[in-house]
């Protein structure tokens, strides 16, 4: 393994975020949809259109994405392991354009190699 030196600061700070969040908390990857709904009593004003709020996380399930609703006692919940997904999505993110940094700065040197023994080559003939 490389040394952690090789990371800037604000690199090495997303980086022990993000891997606390996954140590620690759950989280689900998909995306919170208002999704109003009716609740099936007889009488109730939702009978005659006005729906009650509801929530729903659209997400992959296996292979399908789908839409689960997310009952009233469970919506917190519901709304903490979507922003922990979210937060940790920046994160990886954030390290993505820190490693994509490097990457270009590999693929200069590589050409400046590249150019120095094409001139090598040149030169002797
Ligand atoms: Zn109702």
């Amino acid at each position: 393994m490389r040394h952690r030196g090789q990371f800037t600061r604000s690199e090495r700070f997303a980086r022990s975020r993000l891997a606390k969040l996954v140590h620690e908390q759950p989280f689900l990857c998909g995306s919170l949809v208002p999704l109003n709904r009716v609740c099936g009593k007889e009488g109730c004003k939702c009978n005659q259109g006005e729906l009650h709020p509801g929530l729903c996380v659209a997400l992959r399930v296996g292979e399908k994405r789908k839409m689960i609703y997310v009952p009233q006692a469970l919506e917190a919940t519901a709304r903490r392991w979507v922003s922990t997904y979210q937060k940790a999505w920046r994160l990886m993110e954030e390290i993505s354009q820190a490693s994509l940094k490097r990457f270009l700065k590999g693929k200069e040197k590589v050409r400046e190699q590249r150019k120095a023994k094409i001139g090598e080559r040149r030169s002797h003939g």
